[in-house]
């Protein structure tokens, strides 16, 4: 199974925003999709870095809430790890082990194409073990 199996059942929308918007925007952002990530972009539309819930969380612990009025390219990972819709969801949950990090986006030619984060891995394991449950139960009664 590939990266492009969980994009086609949770969509390829990506909450982006540019490097000079506030922390306090991206954490209302955050809050109000109910995500843990967001990816920041460059003008040309590539990916610059990504800034995630733990980044805001260490900016507080270490600066306070003054820090909210920083930019989010004052905290974000510059160095982004990212996958292509071809990568087999063991080697995208291997990527994430190795990091330590919960959100991978996904990147086809230099173009930002989705983000899988760990609950839509976990959420597309339960369904591969389900579907391999009812698949054997009905060879047993069969
Ligand atoms: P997360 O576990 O995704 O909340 O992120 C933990 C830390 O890893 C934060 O400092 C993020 O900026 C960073 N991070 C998250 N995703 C990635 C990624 N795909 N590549 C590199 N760093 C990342």
């Amino acid at each position: 199974m590939n990266v492009a199996a969980i994009l086609n059942v949770k969509g390829r929308a990506v909450a982006t925003a540019k490097a000079d918007t506030s922390l306090q925007d991206i954490a209302r952002v955050l809050s109000e999709r109910r995500i843990g990530a967001i990816v920041i972009l460059g003008g040309d539309g590539r990916v610059e870095g990504i800034v995630s819930e733990r980044d805001i969380i260490r900016a507080v612990a270490d600066r306070g809430s003054t820090c909210l009025s920083d930019s989010a390219g004052s905290v974000m990972t510059r160095d982004v790890i990212t996958c292509t819709l071809a990568d087999s969801v063991d080697h995208l949950m291997q990527t994430m082990t190795a990091g330590r990090f919960r959100h991978v986006p996904i990147v086809e030619a230099g173009g930002l194409v989705g983000i899988v984060s760990i609950g839509d891995v976990v959420k597309h394991h339960i369904a591969e073990v389900e579907q391999e449950a009812s698949a054997l139960k009905s060879y047993l009664v069969s």
